[in-house]
């Protein structure tokens, strides 16, 4: 019998994302399949949600609101601050994309969004943020995690290495 998807699953699957007006964002197309561990946050809730007691070989569809996916677009997220903040940054122009370090050490997403003399905006939410994200899924396989693989809360499975 097919392993159903459920707590505790490795999944590979490939993905094609789009935005409501049919954008594609992120696709898995040509590549290798994306590998999750289910149950682990690893993919965004909505998504993992819809795809409980799927298997192998099955396709859908999963349209995820931005409150199931990556949040809804924080007002706090979006500051001014002041051009010499870039420092050694020779030209700072909106559009710009940025990682920089939070303070609990996670990576910051930041973009700049407008620059005015010596104000510059910047947007910290992630680029996602307000998306309803609209996933095309093919489900290729589906295991059971290994003990190291739910003791780090991720797969192992393509390409990640310690
Ligand atoms: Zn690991």
């Amino acid at each position: 019998m097919a392993l159903l998807i459920g707590e505790k699953s490795v999944v590979s699957m490939h993905y094609k994302l789009m935005d409501e007006a049919g954008k594609v964002l992120d696709s898995s197309e040509g590549g290798e399949p994306l590998a999750y561990l289910h149950g682990a946050g690893n993919i965004v809730s909505g998504l993992e949600k819809a795809l409980v007691g799927k298997s192998a070989g099955d396709s859908l569809t999963v349209k995820v609101a931005p409150a199931e996916g990556y949040g809804e677009v924080d007002p706090n997220g979006i500051k001014v601050i002041e051009r010499a903040a870039f420092e050694g940054v020779d030209v700072v122009e909106a559009g710009m994309a940025f990682e920089a370090k939070a303070p609990d050490g996670t990576a910051q997403h930041i973009v700049v969004t407008k620059v005015e003399g010596d104000e510059v905006t910047i947007d910290l939410n992630h680029p996602l943020a307000g998306v309803t994200l609209n996933f095309d899924i093919q489900i290729v396989n589906v295991r059971e995690a290994t003990q190291e693989e739910l003791d780090h809360g991720h797969t192992h499975e393509g390409g990640h290495a310690h």
